[in-house]
């Protein structure tokens, strides 16, 4: 069986929707996961933002506006009436809730219930579109299924169970579709997997139900050597390993949500990148088979936090680095980069969640200097650190200013960290040193 998802543009208006279901309309049974239509999701989180600080008419307004959109897109997707009466039943009741929350007490569960409405909407238009066309499908509500555990990892044991339930209920269907990123907490409650969650809503769903290959249908041909948003001239892969595709995703490559590979490598089912409005590009392929050699592919994730930590001993003290990982780990903080020195030790965060507290306790045996606005570049590629390209590297960063470098922590990843105002032109840099092979080196 094969798991589909379709993200916010590939839903986003009725055209897509309509090629959306040319793609899926092939023999055998499937999963078709769907994202929120583009921009709602955004808009839903605006909503929410409004009763937060009490502005509670932008709010009403806000629902009101997005109401009539979705009534306008209805018209157009769907022409059998009763079917029509349906969808607009739904999305009235599904808005008659929103105006509800306009009047509750704001809580982190009611922002939560708030943006599960953007999946829920698609998800319902897209099946009446496929009933409309007399395709045998069924709605499985994601909040039947999919949870997460008290450490926020899928609660694969759940999970499988209620899923296969559920698809054994409706065993004649052909093809099931579910919403992306949304699922219940521990204790029930409604939450999500986190901006972008419906990646990793569709390789969990392809690992519980051992799915031939889980595929991700998006707005571009593919994973691409850099950042598209940021550099002219990438290029798509045809193949990257689990282990390429799970480093630039946790790395900022917005095309895949950064836990994404996690639930497919373990049970090594592969993962493709296809593109919904060109869907005979190739595409990427992820896989546990590594190609090439050198620097494949780069990506850069914002919002770093650099802390340098020094020894108020002049010699590096025996046990100094495990006081300062203990404190971290009490406070349940990743690091991402490190690098030491015979007094110091630099690292990083992207979560400052209990930064003033982490600092306070580093201050009882060490000098503490907290840099913020830092970006992570990082390089990815089989062997990179061995081969005999790399080295350009640093004769082309040779302007930037880069505060710390990993390299050698593992063969395939080199990660720099720059301030995030000289992140475009450090991607731009190494875009053009780096894959370009009419640059000469300066
Ligand atoms: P969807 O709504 O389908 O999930 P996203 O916007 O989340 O789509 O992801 C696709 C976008 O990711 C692309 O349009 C592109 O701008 C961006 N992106 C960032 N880095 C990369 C990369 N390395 N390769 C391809 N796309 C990337
Ligand atoms: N709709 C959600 C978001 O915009 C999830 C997703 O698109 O993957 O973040
Ligand atoms: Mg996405």
């Amino acid at each position: 069986m094969l798991v589909y998802k379709f993200g916010g543009t590939s839903v986003g208006s009725v055209v897509n929707m309509n090629h959306v279901k040319e793609i899926i309309n092939t023999p055998g049974k499937k999963i078709v996961v769907l994202s929120a239509m583009s921009g709602t999701t955004n808009n839903l989180v605006e909503i929410s933002e409004l009763l937060k600080a009490k502005q509670l008419s932008s709010a009403t307004a806000q629902i009101q506006q997005l109401h009539l959109n979705y009534n306008t897109i209805v018209k157009d997707l769907i022409q059998v009436k009763a079917l029509r009466l349906e969808v607009n039943t739904y999305i009235n009741s599904v808005f008659s809730e929103l105006v509800e929350s306009v009047n509750q007490p704001y809580s982190v569960l009611l922002h939560n219930t708030i943006l599960s409405k953007g999946e829920l909407l698609s998800t319902f238009m897209f099946s009446a579109l496929l009933q409309q066309e007399g395709l045998n499908v069924a709605l499985l509500s994601a909040l039947d299924f999919m949870r997460i555990d008290r450490t926020n990892e899928p609660d694969n044991f759940y999970i499988k169970q209620n899923l296969e339930r559920l698809m054994n209920e409706t065993a004649a269907t052909d093809i099931y579709v579910t919403q992306g990123f949304i699922c219940l907490d521990a204790e029930g409650d409604i939450t999500n997997l986190q901006r972008g969650g419906s990646d990793y809503t569709a390789t969990i769903i392809g690992a519980a139900i051992g799915a031939d290959e889980v595929q991700i249908w998006t707005d571009i041909d593919g994973f691409h050597n850099n950042d598209p948003r940021y550099v002219n001239d990438t290029r798509a892969l045809s193949n990257l390993s689990y282990d390429e595709a799970a480093e630039l995703a946790y790395f900022g490559a917005k095309i895949l949500h950064p836990q994404t590979v996690m639930p497919v490598r373990s049970v090594d089912i592969p993962l493709r990148l296809k593109n919904t409005m060109a869907p005979d590009a190739h595409g990427t392929l992820i896989t546990n088979k590594t190609y090439g050699e050198g620097i494949k592919a780069i990506a850069a994730k914002d919002g770093i936090t650099a802390i340098k930590i020094k020894s108020v001993r002049m010699l590096l003290a025996h046990g100094f680095l495990k006081r300062v990982f203990e404190i971290f780990e009490r406070y349940e903080t990743a690091i991402d980069m490190i690098t030491t020195s015979e007094i110091a030790v630099s690292l990083t965060v992207d979560n400052t969640l209990h930064l003033t507290a982490i600092t306070e306790e580093l201050e009882q045996f060490a000098t503490v200097e907290i840099d913020n606005y830092m970006s992570i570049v990082c390089l990815v590629g089989n062997h990179i650190i061995y081969h005999p390209d790399t080295p350009q590297l640093f004769q082309v960063l040779q302007d930037v200013n880069v505060r710390m470098i990993a390299y050698g922590g593992s063969n395939n990843n080199i990660s720099l960290l720059v301030n995030t105002s000289d992140k475009l032109e450090t991607l731009q840099k190494l875009q053009r040193y780096v894959f370009d092979d009419t640059a000469i080196l300066a």
